[in-house]
């Protein structure tokens, strides 16, 4: 027994040597590949290291050996890990916003059950068990369709085209930290989660915080979409701490107050009162430019032209009701047997 525990954290050091070759691995061949060298200001890096555990082995080592062989870090803003639930693969991409050129490489858990000195002797083709190369950048794809197919439709990234080419385009773009951040929490970077940012954005306006001790925002999120993940990001509104409560609506609730994108709430915990409004979020209110091509750029495209209104998130929103939160008005709009829009009078 006292063996057995000697040898665990000798075992783990292992492991996590295992897995920091592997970083320094994915980024020597991706550079390679991308024709970059450490320190490119122009190189993004995601990947799902830190979240993915391979047969009970954690991977943020990956991440040193990534940051040692790139230069790229967190606290540079251009290396980000992207939420995955920890059974999914380990992979990484490396993405050159000069170009547009992105390379995706997949680890084979099969690689990483050897020892270092066996780890460091494989060749690429055993330590990945895909290396894919796309140019990802929205621009260029208007402009060469097919490239944009055989990426999209043919699931070049693993099923992960989506997800990686909308963040990369958006930090591209000069997304900022916190955004590109909570993306990366909400696993891709949609415009459901863009509209989160705008609503955020108004309720600070409107409802600013001035007391950081007392004061939190709540959100009675009803209907959920995909905004509500940055609200738990972005204000520490989770759900585990009574930040945020998610309900679903019928359709035909949704019919009833339409655009309703839920109740946001400044909340003073000191004096157990705060103020409320129910908020419309109406995706048409301008007419934005549209993608004309195939199906797979047009959400990305609405990400990149909704940016456009990052200082004017009033564009989309609407007031349905301001009104006043006590204590068990608050208990009332979280409790699962009331219908939060009719204890707010606005259903
Ligand atoms: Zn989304």
């Amino acid at each position: 027994m006292v063996l057995i525990l000697a040898l665990v954290p000798g075992l783990a050091l292992a492991d996590n040597a295992v897995m920091q070759e592997l970083g320094s691995k994915a980024a020597k061949t991706a550079m390679q590949d991308l024709k970059v060298e450490k320190g490119d200001a122009n190189v993004l890096i995601l990947t799902s290291a830190g979240h993915a555990i391979v047969d009970g082995r954690t991977t943020q080592a990956a991440i040193k050996g990534l940051t040692e062989e790139s230069g790229n870090s967190i606290g540079d803003a251009n290396l980000f890990h992207v939420l995955r639930p920890y059974w999914k693969p380990v992979w990484f991409y490396f993405f050159n916003k000069a170009n547009g050129e992105a390379v995706f490489l997949q680890a084979d858990s099969m690689a990483l059950n050897k020892s270092l000195e066996e780890f460091k002797a494989l060749s690429n083709d055993q330590v990945f068990s895909r290396i894919s190369k796309a140019n990802v950048d929205i621009d260029y794809l208007a402009n060469h369709t097919d490239e944009g197919n055989e990426t999209f439709n043919k699931k070049a990234f693993n099923g992960n085209e989506f997800s990686l080419a909308g963040i990369s385009n958006v930090w591209a773009r000069g997304g900022s930290f916190d955004f590109i951040q909570a993306t990366c929490f909400h696993d891709h970077l949609c415009p459901g989660v863009t509209s989160g940012l705008f609503l955020a954005e108004y309720v600070e306006e409107k409802l600013p915080i001035n007391n950081i001790t007392a004061e939190s925002y709540k959100v009675i999120s009803c209907p959920n979409w995909c905004k509500d993940d940055l609200f738990q990001m972005r204000w520490d509104a989770t759900p585990g701490k009574s930040g945020l409560f998610v309900m679903a609506l019928t359709d035909a609730e949704k019919k009833a107050v339409p655009n309703i994108a839920g109740i946001y709430i400044r909340w003073n915990d000191t004096a157990k009162a705060g103020d409320a409004l129910a908020l419309g979020f109406n995706f048409s209110a301008v007419k934005l430019p549209q993608w004309t091509g195939p199906s797979w750029g047009s959400k990305l495209y609405q990400d990149i032209v909704l940016m456009d209104y990052v200082d004017k998130p009033e564009t989309f929103i609407n007031v349905i009701k301001e009104f006043d939160v006590d204590a068990a008005k608050l208990a009332m709009l979280q409790n699962a047997g009331m219908h939060p829009l009719k204890v707010a009078g606005v259903m």
